[in-house]
């Protein structure tokens, strides 16, 4: 299946991405984390992108596109894929179109988690993630058997630089202005599956499953 899954930072893309990969033996493409691994390479990208990263504002459209569709292009792409945190903006989504079309693929569906702005804030800054695999946990919501270390994989646990609240309120006011407008884009297309993302983990993951179903 090719998917994408959209809402606002602190929805639980992540989080439900991680797992419906491994239960739609999907690739699993989230833009944020390609960033956060060229920061960590130190390339010239990584320090471009990291001046946009830490102010909460969104890494310029043509760096991203051109990262993506370089990443559509590899082979373990073929067997599917779920974009997670792309696209973020018009000129984005446009892009992605076109790409798609000349490789000959159709997106089947867009999965918009929705969550309310009052929750979001706390999700964020309790967050914390696994600096080995990238997986999302939280102090409260969604703890780690042991503090501080990742129940999958045992590696240390991290919190990220810009979930502080100063950057999330930020992230979540470039969000309305510029990724929100994209629920209408792909809900005019035919593709949108809205899902309650202010639930259990799991319940949100069914619902997931069950609309990817219909
Ligand atoms: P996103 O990728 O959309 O920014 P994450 O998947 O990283 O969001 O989730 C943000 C934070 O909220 C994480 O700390 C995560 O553990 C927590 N979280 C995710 N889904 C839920 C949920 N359904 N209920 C409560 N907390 C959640
Ligand atoms: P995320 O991991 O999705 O929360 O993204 C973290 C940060 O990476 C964002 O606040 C942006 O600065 C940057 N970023 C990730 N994806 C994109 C994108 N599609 N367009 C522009 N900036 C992005």
């Amino acid at each position: 299946m090719k998917l994408m899954i959209m809402g606002p930072p602190g929805a639980g893309k992540g989080t439900q991405a991680e797992r419906l990969v491994k239960e739609l033996d999907i690739t699993h493409i989230s833009t944020g984390d390609m960033f956060r691994a060229a920061i960590k390479e130190g390339t010239e990208m990584g320090k471009k992108a990291k001046e946009y990263m830490d102010q909460g504002q969104l890494v310029p459209d043509e760096v991203v596109v051109g990262m993506v569709k370089d990443r559509l292009s590899q082979p373990d792409c073929e067997k599917g894929f779920l974009l997670d945190g792309f696209p973020r903006t018009a000129a984005q989504a446009d892009a992605l179109s076109n790409t798609l079309e000349n490789m000959g693929i159709k997106l089947d569906g867009v999965i918009n988690i929705e969550v309310p702005r009052e929750r979001l804030m706390a999700r964020l800054t309790g967050r914390r993630v696994c600096k080995a695999c990238g997986a999302s946990y939280h102090v409260i919501f969604n703890s780690p058997r042991q503090e501080g270390v990742c129940d999958s994989c045992g590696g240390e646990l991290y919190q990220r630089s810009d979930d502080n609240e100063e950057t999330v309120s930020n992230r979540l006011d470039v969000y309305e202005a510029q990724t929100q407008p994209l629920i209408d884009y792909y809900s005019e297309r035919g593709v949108l599956l809205s899902i309650n993302g202010d639930q259990d983990i799991d319940l949100v993951l069914k619902d997931v499953l069950a609309a990817l179903k219909k």
